[in-house]
């Protein structure tokens, strides 16, 4: 069986190499043409001898990710259309910012089974869980892309297709090998939850020095369960209890995403609700003005609404930014992301049986 070398950890690569009868240097070469310098083949690994090279090209692949389409915005950002082994197909995008920061933001699953009503993702339903390989290598192909030309990735957020809680110990490993092995920072890599609160609470317990978004969208029960499903499961109250332990625990602040919707989660008296539902607590909340998507009718708050609804949420101290739209020319921005997943009978899960 063919084995894919993302998969491995650096262990896991010493330990295949060394059943193989080479030194544990050769390991260390081999991880850096993965990560420190990577390549896209096994020819390019110069200091490997043409033996070991033939034989890593018979037994193992670097990577499973094909590429299918690749579309680029006005604003530089760049989003990639991927087939995995079994015909699945993802997203994920990269982002260049000014300031020389190139973002990253992957997925975590083939379509998502949190039925969000204004994602384009939740529209799709849930075909399956990525491995960590699958969620890393996507990470890896901007880095070997931007390395080439002299750039570096610097941040990743798991803000693609997909919950990255739902799929809790996949995303989780994923994050420690974005660290360990790609050397992206810890306070770089953002991981965004719908608020699926046990996993909240575990990922407390983690020590990870990431940083923790939520998907909020609506400060009362009534409203955030009209928008996300998921809500009827974890309501408010216990979703604002785990943060609050999170924030606690971990003495780290949390942001809250707030896409703002017209005419239904923008009314001053929301951004008063919101600012009593946030004060005191070591927290930021970004705002998304809504990026169209086919399934759903609304459009984004104007400008001049999102300036009051944060000054509001500035007299109850609760700080509060616009997140930059980037790429929606071609449907690369939040909530945008779709591909056509393969749904198997009762593999799209609805948010109850998925959890
Ligand atoms: N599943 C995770 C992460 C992926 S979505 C989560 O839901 O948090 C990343 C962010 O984009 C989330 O805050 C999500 O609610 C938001 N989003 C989804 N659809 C959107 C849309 N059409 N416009 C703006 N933001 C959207
Ligand atoms: Fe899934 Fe996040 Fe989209 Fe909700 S917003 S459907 S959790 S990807």
């Amino acid at each position: 069986m063919t084995i894919n070398l993302y998969s491995l950890s650096q262990d896991g690569l010493t330990d295949l190499l060394k059943s193989w009868g080479e030194p544990a240097f050769r390991a260390k070469q081999l991880w850096s043409w993965l990560y420190e310098n990577p390549v896209a083949s096994f020819d390019a690994m110069t200091n490997l001898s043409k033996p070991l090279r033939t034989r890593l090209q018979n037994e193992t692949t670097l990577g499973v990710l094909e590429m299918v389409a690749e579309q680029s915005s006005h604003d530089g950002t760049l989003k990639r259309l991927y087939r995995l082994d079994d015909g699945q197909l993802i997203e994920s995008v990269v982002m260049p910012y000014d300031d020389d920061r190139r973002t990253a933001c992957i997925s975590t699953q083939a379509g998502c089974a949190m039925g969000c009503v204004f994602c384009a993702t939740g529209q799709m339903g849930f075909a399956r869980h990525l491995t960590a390989a699958e969620i890393i290598e996507q990470a890896v192909r901007f880095a070997r892309d931007l390395h080439g030309q002299g750039e570096r990735l610097s941040n990743v957020v798991l803000m693609g297709m997909g919950e990255p809680f739902h799929n809790y110990d996949a995303s989780v490993t994923a994050i420690r090998r974005l660290m360990s092995d790609l050397g992206i920072g810890a306070r770089h890599i953002t991981v965004s939850t719908v608020g699926l609160v046990p996993q909240i609470r575990r990922f407390a317990g983690e020590g990870l020095q990431v940083k923790l978004a939520i998907s909020l969208h609506a400060a009362t029960d009534a409203e955030r369960t009209a928008l996300l499903p998921i809500n009827k499961r974890w309501p408010l109250a216990d979703l604002m209890a785990a943060c609050r332990e999170y924030v606690e625990k971990s003495g780290r602040r949390i942001t809250f995403e707030w896409a703002a919707i017209q005419g239904k989660n923008d009314s001053l008296e929301q951004a008063h609700t919101l600012g009593g539902l946030l004060k005191g607590m070591l927290c930021h909340v970004n705002i998304i003005p809504l990026n169209p998507t086919g399934g759903y009718g609304l459009g984004p708050s104007a400008a001049e609404r999102i300036e009051q609804f944060i000054a509001i949420l500035d007299s109850y101290g609760v700080s509060a930014t616009v997140r930059v739209r980037r790429g929606i020319d071609i449907d690369a921005g939040c909530g945008q992301l779709k591909a056509n997943v393969i749904l198997r009978g009762s593999s799209a899960n609805t948010p109850d049986s998925a959890l």
